[in-house]
């Protein structure tokens, strides 16, 4: 196959699922290619005093940096295994090797964007949508990711 890293950003969703799916469909029998499946947990998700630790004279600070690195562990911790689950299932099927990573970023976009270019990624399979309620076309993370990297992206339902 042409491509040989593909990363597939997974955020829990059927679409994200489906977009593994595809991908595996795409690049699985190839013994030279990888899936990466990644997570990206966005900082925003944690709040802004245990990011700052609320300053240098605050003395509460260390115990906030203590709770947000928990915080953050337990996170990280509990995407890893979901994706472990998924790679499980898909492993017996698949030829290529599969690794998944669940990284901290600003924003689901900028973490993408990140992993693409430090990871040679060549291809991008993600969900038209997500975890997110609205309904629409295209979710705002496919939109960032297609606005800001250089390499093909699919998107699917
Ligand atoms: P919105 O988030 O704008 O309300 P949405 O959740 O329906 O809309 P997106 O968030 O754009 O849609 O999700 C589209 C795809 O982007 C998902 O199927 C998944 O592949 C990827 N994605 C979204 N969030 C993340 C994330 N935090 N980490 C990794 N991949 C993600
Ligand atoms: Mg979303």
């Amino acid at each position: 196959m042409f491509f040989k890293n593909v990363l597939v950003p997974y955020d829990e969703s059927e679409h994200a699922r489906s977009a593994l799916h595809i991908a595996l469909g795409m690049v699985g029998a190839d013994a030279d290619a990888t899936i990466h499946l990644v997570t990206i947990v966005p900082t925003g998700a944690l709040s802004t005093a245990a990011l700052t630790g609320g300053g240098f004279d605050d003395p509460f600070a260390a115990s906030d940096f203590a709770e947000y690195d928990s915080i953050l562990g337990s996170i990280l911790h509990r995407a890893r295994s979901d994706m472990e689950g998924l790679i499980e299932d898909a492993r017996d099927e698949a030829a290529c090797t599969i690794k998944a990573n669940a990284i901290v970023a600003p924003s689901p976009v900028e973490g993408i964007a990140e992993y693409v270019s430090s990871h040679d990624i060549d291809l991008v399979v993600m969900g038209r949508r997500g975890l997110g309620a609205l309904r629409g076309m295209l979710g705002s993370v496919s939109f960032g990711v297609l606005r800001s990297v250089e390499v093909p992206v699919l998107t699917v339902k």
